[in-house]
């Protein structure tokens, strides 16, 4: 089984589902959305990251580089076109502004770690959420793991952007899993396209058929899952009116009576210059603000009046 790399994982989130969780995020995503949150979980592979702030100019890291990447006079710091990826200068760093994203972990070493922090979880309703990155990217590792967590008596929870292959996920991973947080962003194929790097039509499909599946075992009495779907509000981009009138009418449709609402959270441009990844929404003032109160009232309402209360956990 290949072992996806680890972005990190945080313990005592209370942002990631129901109690105090531990959130294991996996590197790589088949979208590509410009505002991803976790620009720095998108590929697959390890990244070097420089945090400017942090860098005390000492100079270590220059000095030890073998193939010259680094430079005062560039503006950036890290010349990405010449950087190998070799690490060295990550050894050699003493404040910690360069830093290695991803690691190799295995299942062994992830649930013993997690683990330690099950009494916070079960005195608080928690758990352990898998994020990304997309974890149904590694099909096999993330159903292990979570076949593992289940055994350790751990509240699993999935946070997916909801493309996958479907009978894979109902075979391998969803009867491991006790919460499923499910990413529609935009309705409109040409745009979501357009902003998520790949049309839509596979996620949406996901959906339906997911919510068709587990309200026929939740009623059958048999293992029950909570199937959560959540829009992230993105200045003129998922938050106008026609885009969640779209959502609302298709969840409406469907019969599914909540949904979060994802406030907008503008650190991403920051996290995207310390990977030196590329941002087009560099100069777009919209997207430097956090979202009004008032406009995060009205999505909501956009819900409501069809009908979906919109919550924060199921
Ligand atoms: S990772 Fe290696 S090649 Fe890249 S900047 Fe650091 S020392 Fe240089
Ligand atoms: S080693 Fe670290 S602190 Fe020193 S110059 Fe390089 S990035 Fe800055």
């Amino acid at each position: 089984m290949k072992a996806p790399l680890v972005l990190e994982i945080k313990g005592n989130s209370l942002d990631d589902g129901p109690g105090i969780r531990s959130v294991v995020f996996l590197k790589g995503c088949p979208l590509s959305c410009v505002w991803c949150h976790n620009p720095e979980s998108m590929k697959l592979s390890a990244e070097l990251s420089f945090d400017a702030q942090a860098c005390i100019d000492c100079g270590a890291c220059i000095s030890i580089c073998p193939v010259g990447a680094l430079s005062r006079s560039n503006p950036l710091f890290v010349d990405r076109d010449r950087c190998t990826l070799c690490f060295e200068c990550v050894e050699a760093c003493p404040s910690g502004a360069l830093s290695r994203v991803g690691k190799q972990m295995s299942i062994d070493e992830i649930v013993n770690r997690v683990s330690k922090d099950k009494p916070f979880y079960d005195n608080s309703g928690g758990g352990v959420t898998l994020s990304g990155g997309e974890p149904t990217l590694h099909m096999e590792f993330a159903a292990e793991l979570l076949r593992r967590l289940k055994q350790e008596g751990i509240h699993t929870l999935l946070e997916t952007c909801g493309h996958f292959h479907f009978d894979n996920f109902a075979a391998q991973m969803l009867p491991y899993l006790d919460c499923i947080f499910f990413d529609l962003k935009i309705y409109d194929e040409d745009s979501h396209k357009d902003y998520c790097g790949r049309p839509n039509t596979l996620i949406l499909d996901n959906f339906a058929r997911l919510h068709q599946l587990i309200e026929q075992d939740n009623a059958g009495g048999g293992h029950r899952v909570t199937l959560l779907p959540r829009v992230p509000l993105i200045p003129n981009i998922t938050d106008n009116d026609e885009n969640l009138h779209a959502i609302a009418g298709f969840l409406a449709d469907l019969g599914v009576k909540k949904a979060a609402q994802l406030p907008y959270n503008p650190l991403w441009h920051e996290k995207t210059r310390k990977i030196g990844a590329h941002n087009p929404h560099e100069d777009n003032e919209a997207m430097h603000k956090w979202l009004s109160r008032e406009r995060e009232q009205h999505c909501k309402q956009v819900f409501t009046e069809r009908g979906i209360e919109v919550v924060h956990n199921p």
